[in-house]
C-alpha cells in the first residue's frame, strides 16, 4: 500500500540503566538492570501512527554500525516501511539514561547521524510524496533536510504537521510558518512564544490560563492549527480563520483518565496517533481526531517506555469506544 503518511525524523537507540542512586565522578557503579530500544521522537511518532493503522512511511539517517542494524531489523519487526540514509561518516544515534531507585533520571543524548540527514536524500525520496496525504517532522534533524521535505510538500499538496520538539536553535519563523499544524507541548509553546512572539510566559502556568488568552497567544505564532499538549491536563486547540473564512476557533479537549506510571513518549503518541487519525478519519471533524491523539497518548503512560509503549488502534477501541 501506498504511503499515506511520510514522517521525515530521528533514530535513537535508547540504553536504559537501572541503578539504586547515581554513580559518583570517576566511579563504576553496578547496575541491577539494563534494556535497549528503539526511540527517537520520529521513529517513536512513526510507531504510534502505524500502530493506529495508517500507511507510514519513515525517513531518517543511520550510521553504517550494529546499532544500525538493530534499527533496520526492530523497523522490519514493525512492519514500517523506511528510507534509510546509512552514513559512513556518523554513528547511530545513542541515548545513555540512568534511572535510580526514585525513578529519577540522566540523559546524555548523542544525536549521531540524525543531524546529517542529507537534504539531497530526502529530495530523492520525491516518490513517495506524490502519493502521500501528511508529513509529519520534529525537530531532532538538520533544519535543511526539513525543509526538502517541506519543498516536497508543497510541490504535491501534503498536508505538513510539525512537532516542534525540542525547539531548534536555529529555527526560524518563516521556516516554522510553513507547517499547517504544530503541536508543541507546554514547554515548547512558551519557548516558540518568547522566541517569535516577544511573549514570556510561565510553561507551568499555561494549562491554567483560560481559553481565550491560550488562543491570542496561539494566534501570535501565524500559524493555521496550534494544537498544545497540555500533559495530564490533555490539549488545546487554536484555528486560525481558514481558507473557506470560517472565523477562527478554539476548544479544549480533556484528558482521558488511565494510570500513568511513565509519561515518556506521550507527546510522540499524541502527534503519530493526530497524523493517524487525520487520514484515517477522513470526512469527521478536527475535533474528532484530537480526541482519538489524546486517548492513545494517555494509554501509551499506562506502559514504560516510548516506542514499545504505543498502544495500537484495537486496544484504544477496548478501552474507549469508538
Ligand atoms: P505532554 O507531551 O506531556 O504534553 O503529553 C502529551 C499528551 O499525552 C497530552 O496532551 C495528553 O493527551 C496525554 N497525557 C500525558 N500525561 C497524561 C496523564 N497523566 N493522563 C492522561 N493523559 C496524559
Amino acid at each position: 500500500m501506498p504511503a499515506q503518511v511520510i514522517v521525515v525524523g530521528s533514530y535513537v537507540q535508547d540504553q536504559t540503566w537501572l541503578v539504586e542512586r547515581f554513580p559518583q565522578v570517576g566511579e563504576t557503579l553496578r547496575a541491577h538492570g539494563f534494556n535497549t530500544g528503539p526511540g527517537g521522537k520520529g521513529f517513536n511518532q512513526a510507531i504510534a501512527c502505524t500502530r493506529q493503522g495508517a500507511a507510514v512511511t519513515f525517513i531518517g539517517a543511520i550510521g553504517n554500525d550494529a546499532l544500525g542494524g538493530i534499527a533496520q531489523h526492530i523497523a522490519k519487526n514493525e512492519n514500517l516501511p523506511c528510507r534509510w540514509q546509512i552514513r559512513n561518516d556518523q554513528p547511530t544515534a545513542a541515548a545513555g539514561i540512568t534511572v535510580n531507585a526514585r525513578g529519577e533520571n540522566q540523559i546524555a543524548i548523542s544525536l549521531g547521524a540524525n543531524e546529517h540527514l542529507d537534504a539531497d536524500f530526502v529530495r530523492a525520496q520525491a516518490d513517495i510524496f506524490a502519493s502521500a496525504r501528511v508529513l509529519l517532522l520534529q525537530m531532532e534533524n538538520n533544519l535543511d533536510a526539513l525543509a526538502a521535505a517541506l519543498d516536497l510538500c508543497t510541490q504535491h499538496g501534503l498536508l505538513r504537521v510539525w512537532n516542534p520538539a525540542p525547539v531548534h536553535a536555529d529555527l526560524d519563523l518563516a521556516l516554522l510558518r510553513r507547517a499547517d499544524i504544530i503541536t508543541p507541548n507546554e514547554t515548547e509553546f512558551a519557548l516558540l512564544l518568547q522566541r517569535f512572539g516577544n511573549t514570556k510566559i510561565d510553561p507551568a502556568n499555561l494549562a491554567q490560563q483560560n481559553d481565550a488568552t491560550l488562543h491570542a497567544l496561539a494566534r501570535q505564532l501565524g500559524i493555521a492549527t496550534v494544537v498544545i499538549t497540555l500533559g495530564a491536563h490533555g490539549s488545546f486547540v487554536s484555528h486560525g480563520e481558514n481558507q473557506r473564512g470560517d472565523s477562527d476557533a478554539c476548544y479544549r479537549i480533556a484528558p482521558e483518565s488511565v494510570h500513568a506510571i511513565d509519561t515518556t513518549g506521550a507527546g510522540d503518541a499524541f502527534s503519530g496517533a493526530l497524523v493517524a487519525a487525520l487520514v484515517l478519519f477522513r470526512e469527521r471533524p478536527f475535533r474528532d481526531a484530537i480526541r482519538h491523539a489524546n486517548r492513545v497518548a494517555a494509554l501509551s503512560t499506562e506502559i514504560v517506555g516510548a516506542a514499545p509503549a504505543m498502544p495500537n488502534y484495537a486496544a484504544v477501541i477496548a478501552r474507549f469506544g469508538e
